[in-house]
């Protein structure tokens, strides 16, 4: 497999792109709290479970917030609690509070991820705070977090864009990531919650980033909803950046853009990171496996493109396709 260079976003310069990619899949978080029907626990177990067994290094499993705010997710214990953490991979959940912190600490997770928007409007209608209070909070989370041995993570949403106020200045993404890294934090994820990213922006919000907090994780987390999600991933590769979350079948949405598509798809990303020689230790197949399996689960189509369509040197019997007459 030969390396290639894109020198679109960097005037002319070849930039080597990383070698390999660690996938976090976050389809049995961010994409099963947008479905509306409960999916059985044991289901989701499942589900982890044959992540786990495909490869996958990295998996949002659940969320620690209120069971009455989230119901598709009031089973976080019972999910922890079942999947098979002898295989080593990284179960990380998300926390919004102190409370949901004690809890995942006492459930055991790998790493927490807190979360707040870089948009003040957005803020105030996700989690009913200003960014200054989310902030001071996590403070909170960090001390139960560090008692805890766990590492935590920081998600900022749209962090490209807010679907109340337009564009989001890379330098307040690069502040919030700065305050993350003073509070002892592992790692950041820049989230195009509404799909507003572009690839000049998503060169911005990493810029801002590496330069207000030097040396903290960074990983990006795209939403599909205008088409460009890959084409973003691409933006972020040439930049350097290593770390990426999708979800399988590409399953989420957003309450705020209606009949909009969700995150990148894990299968069509991972192959596109493959195809350009860049390892994720994923097993396509496998992978391709559990989407079809979820789509069923849900009842209703999921937008991913490989679990359809196949690897590209799939070949077919040439007296499957009825030639063309006349
Ligand atoms: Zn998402």
């Amino acid at each position: 497999m030969h390396p290639v260079f894109l020198p679109f976003l960097s005037g002319g310069r070849p930039m080597s792109h990383p070698l390999h990619a660690e996938i976090t899949e976050v389809g049995p978080r961010d994409g099963f709290q947008a479905e509306r029907a409960f999916i059985p626990t044991a289901r989701k177990i499942e589900f982890i479970d044959r992540l786990i067994d495909a490869g996958v290094p990295r998996i949002e499993a659940t969320s620690f917030v209120s069971p009455r705010a989230v119901p598709q997710l009031a089973d976080a214990e019972e999910v922890m609690r079942g999947v098979d953490r002898s295989r080593g991979a990284v179960l990380a959940a998300l926390v919004p509070n102190k409370r949901g912190a004690l809890r995942a600490a006492e459930a055991g997770v790998d790493e927490m991820v807190v979360f707040m928007s870089a948009s003040e409007s957005h803020n105030r209608k996700n989690v009913n705070r200003e960014i200054e209070e989310s902030l001071a909070g996590f403070e909170e989370v960090a001390r139960v977090a560090g008692e805890a041995g766990t590492p935590l993570h920081g998600a900022i949403s749209t962090a490209f864009g807010c679907p109340f106020e337009g564009d989001v200045p890379a330098a307040r993404v690069g502040e919030i990531a700065g305050r993350f890294r003073q509070l002892g934090f592992a790692g950041v994820s820049l989230g195009d919650t509404t799909g507003m990213a572009t690839p000049p922006l998503v060169a911005a919000a990493v810029a801002a980033v590496r330069e207000a907090a030097p040396g903290l994780g960074l990983g990006l987390h795209f939403h599909n909803t205008r088409g460009i999600g890959l084409a973003n991933v691409m933006a972020g590769i040439e930049l350097g950046v290593d770390r990426y979350e999708s979800s399988f079948g590409g399953i989420g949405g957003c309450p705020f853009a209606p009949k909009a598509t969700g995150n990148v798809c894990t299968e069509d990303l991972v192959y596109l990171l493959e195809e350009m020689g860049i390892g994720t230790g994923i097993d396509l197949r496998k992978l391709s496996g559990i989407a079809c399996d979820v789509e069923a689960t849900v009842g209703h189509e999921l937008p991913g493109q490989i679990m359809k369509a196949g690897l590209r040197l799939d070949l077919h019997p040439m007296d499957s396709v009825r030639a063309a007459e006349g």
